[in-house]
């Protein structure tokens, strides 16, 4: 079937085909590893998450690169306030990136490039940039000259014309020619991360090492390049301008990207108290499998509004599927229908609602079908043993781009493992007033026991009262 996906390039939905048959190359943008990220970014993160699983689902061999910028003007900021070195600034965030992004259970890129160990591709594409007339030298840094690119402005359809020439628009940039014009390298400036160059002791531009390190490991022309839609202007842009006027080739085929998340209708704002971070949602007793969903659930293309409603509702749709998965492997009737028809109708129009352009609105709806048609045949015995079979096959398949099927491992707390422990005494006392009392004190923390021949299960629910206080601002 044919794969669309909507080239923010072209600006129209294109039929997608890679370059060499059956294998697609991706370079993401990476976080800029100066702080923690935020519920922004992995929203970012978890739609180039579905872009590879459903590409891997579909047959294709998925090879994705994501860089960390570990050095630019906010982690040199950074690491100089803290009075640390880059790398041991850099650190922990680097770190609490992969922690986070593992519990959203977003796979992981088979490459990771650091900026601080792509110096020499980034100096070698600026002498490259610099032999073919595209660069000016000015008081130690090295300038892109735009009005070399004729192409510039072409992935944003940025009116360029606007940004006066001689125009001062950035103080640590004085003395660009333009004000359009970007630094390549920037001087060393004293006390901070730095790297001998041609131009003297200096560092990147942030722009050069994502066009290095793109190159570097899929090539001078790639298929897809993802980021989230303020990286279009100018990082993408400038992008383009560096690689295609050093290779004369274009960078990438399709350019892919996510509208922002933002935080009960505003942009997140630590000022606010609008600004999240995976930890802050944790720690108010969300189910990290919630907002993988929430993450996933809107459509790329759409800006998604965070909100605790939303998230509360997210948990109630995770709950039903975790639920109804667990439900099919254990039904242990033997009724004499197969619903194979269903169960092969449900999983096709899966597939066409992401063919089109990643449609995961259309895709879950259909899941949502399949599940409370699944759960009347069950209620009724109908569902044959075989058909079973089938559908935890197809539940299995579809897993592999979803990954909401199975509820997250169970990390129990101190605390709780106590509680439950209690109440189960409370129950063998024949002491139901405190056992119970026990129980909503669980519920509050976002654990729901329920009794089981089997014994005591619990699962996660939305906790209690999650609001709490915003977390610190600054
Ligand atoms: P950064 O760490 O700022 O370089 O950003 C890392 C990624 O997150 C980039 O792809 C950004 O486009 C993306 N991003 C930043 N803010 C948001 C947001 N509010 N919603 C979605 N994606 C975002
Ligand atoms: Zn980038």
């Amino acid at each position: 079937m044919v794969i669309r996906f909507y080239n923010t390039l072209s600006r129209r939905l294109e039929r997608f085909e890679p370059l060499e048959a059956g294998k697609v190359r991706v370079y993401t943008c990476g976080p800029t590893v100066y702080d923690y990220a935020h519920v922004g970014n992995f929203r970012t993160y978890a739609f180039e998450d579905l872009l590879k699983r459903y590409l891997r689902w579909k047959g294709f061999d998925v090879v994705q690169v994501m860089n960390l910028t570990d050095v630019d003007d906010k982690t040199i900021r950074g690491a100089r306030e803290a009075g640390v070195s880059l790398g041991e600034y850099t650190k922990p965030y680097i770190e609490t990136f992969f922690k986070d992004a593992d519990t959203l259970r977003i796979r992981r890129a088979e490459h990771y490039p650091r900026a601080t160990e792509h110096i020499p591709e980034m100096i070698a594409l600026v002498k490259r940039l610099e032999a073919g007339g595209h660069t000016y030298a000015s008081e130690g840094a090295v300038y892109y000259r735009i009005s070399t690119f004729p192409g510039y402005g072409k992935l944003s359809g940025m009116n360029i014309g606007s940004l006066q020439p001689g125009a001062r628009v950035d103080v640590d940039e004085y003395a660009k020619e333009e004000a359009r014009d970007f630094a390549l390298w920037k001087p060393f400036g004293g006390g901070e991360a730095g790297w001998d160059s041609p131009w003297g002791p200096g560092r990147p531009g942030w722009h050069v090492e994502c066009s290095a390190m793109s190159m570097k490991y899929l090539g001078e022309t790639f298929d897809i390049h993802t980021g989230g839609v303020d990286n279009i202007f100018p990082h993408h842009e400038n992008e383009i301008a560096q690689s295609e006027a050093a290779t004369g080739k274009p960078l990438a085929r399709y350019w892919l990207h996510s509208e922002h998340l933002i935080v009960e209708g505003q942009r997140m704002s630590k000022s606010l108290g609008s600004y999240f971070t995976l930890q802050d949602l944790l720690a108010k007793g969300y189910d990290p499998l919630a907002i993988r969903y929430l993450l996933l659930s809107t459509h790329y293309r759409r800006q998604l509004n965070l909100t605790f409603e939303g998230l509360d509702a997210a948990t109630a749709a995770v709950t039903r599927l975790t639920d109804f998965y667990r439900r099919v492997s254990e039904y242990g009737g033997d009724g004499g229908e197969d619903f194979a028809e269903d169960v092969g109708k449900a999983a096709a129009a899966f597939e066409t609602s992401l063919d089109n352009d990643l449609g995961i609105a259309d895709a879950l709806a259909t899941i949502f079908d399949l599940v409370t048609a699944a759960n009347r045949a069950m209620d009724r015995g109908e569902l044959s043993a075989a058909g079973r079979g089938v559908l935890v096959a197809t539940l299995d398949s579809l897993d592999e781009v979803l990954d909401l099927f199975h509820p997250t491992p169970l990390a129990l707390g101190e605390e709780i493992e106590k509680l439950i422990a209690a109440r189960e005494e409370a129950r063998r006392a024949k002491d139901y007033a405190r056992a119970d009392a026990l129980r909503e004190k669980l519920a509050g923390l976002g654990v729901v026991l329920e009794d089981t021949p089997g014994g005591v299960r619990w699962k996660r629910g939305a906790p209690a009262e999650p609001r709490g206080e915003p977390r610190e601002t600054r």
